[in-house]
């Protein structure tokens, strides 16, 4: 995958980094006001109607809407659509499996984040696919405490694949990681270089530096990953039908630490669960 291996990765100064943690918070707390709204009944056009209005009333411009055509705020993924769901008259039901993605601009700063969950709480889910949900969180946060400062960006994705591993023999289940699509650099642009694949590559791969901005965000199919696009150009559904989860934070590295810029808490929690640094700026 030699693909990646030229990429420059644009540093931001603490400034621009402070800036972007605005855009975060914008998409941090969408994600948490959809999480808390989204309910049996609802069509995913509705909420994603709710989003829309909450990223223009706190000053920001939803960065989705209008990308490439797409016609929504949110990105939608409902069960076995993996990514890049387009909201419409789909209605949730209670126990979907709901993949949310969420983009904002302030000030010309890009977040992107996304979670997964289950409609009508965690109660109303599978246990397959409640464990499909924290499988994914967790290698997320893995592979976000793995970027460092002078290290190989490709650590983030050795880190994703060795948490997915290991949850699929913790769970004795089979776990997919979607390859087609990969996490990004981030800041003027949504989608800048680098890539950042969420499974382990040969070769060295680009070193972080301070200031480092990008985007984390593994997919992780129960069963294979073998996936397709639907007919609408967006929708990304896996082959077999089995769900699937998608988790995504913008994250900054600084030779001080990291700092989740789309997560509430700033990555506080879980950064410390995983010994690593909480770097805050500002
Ligand atoms: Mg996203
Ligand atoms: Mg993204």
């Amino acid at each position: 995958m030699g693909i990646f291996g030229r990429e420059r990765i644009e540093a931001k100064t603490d400034d621009q980094i402070v800036a972007m943690r605005a855009a975060g918070l914008v998409v941090g707390r969408c994600l948490e006001l959809c999480q808390r709204e989204a309910r049996d009944g609802m069509t995913t056009k509705a909420l994603d109607t709710l989003a829309e209005t909450f990223i223009r009333d706190n000053s920001a411009v939803p960065s989705f809407l209008g990308y490439h055509g797409f016609t929504g705020s949110l990105c939608t993924s409902v069960n076995e659509e993996i990514v890049h769901g387009i909201p419409g008259e789909r209605v949730l039901r209670e126990g979907d499996l709901l993949s949310i993605d969420c983009g904002a601009i302030v000030d010309g700063w890009h977040g992107d984040a996304a979670i997964s969950m289950i409609v009508g709480g965690r109660e109303a889910g599978r246990p397959e696919d409640l464990a499909l949900i924290d499988a994914t969180e967790d290698s997320m946060w893995a592979g976000i405490a793995a970027l460092a400062v002078g290290q190989s960006l490709y650590a983030v994705g050795a880190a994703v694949e060795d948490s997915v591993t290991a949850a699929a023999a913790r769970d004795a289940r089979e776990y997919g990681i979607v390859e087609d699509y990969v996490g990004h650099g981030i800041g003027r642009e949504m989608h800048m270089d680098p890539q950042v694949p969420n499974y382990r590559v040969s070769g060295r791969g680009p070193k972080v530096t301070s200031g480092t901005t990008v985007a984390i965000e593994p997919m992780v199919t129960l069963g294979p990953e073998a996936n397709h696009v639907l007919a609408d150009d967006w929708t990304v559904v896996t082959d077999s039908g089995a769900r699937a989860s998608h988790w995504e934070n913008t994250v900054a590295a600084t030779s001080r630490g990291l700092w989740v810029l789309t997560a509430l808490d700033g990555g506080q929690a879980r950064l410390a669960a995983a010994g690593a640094a909480y770097a805050p700026l500002g």
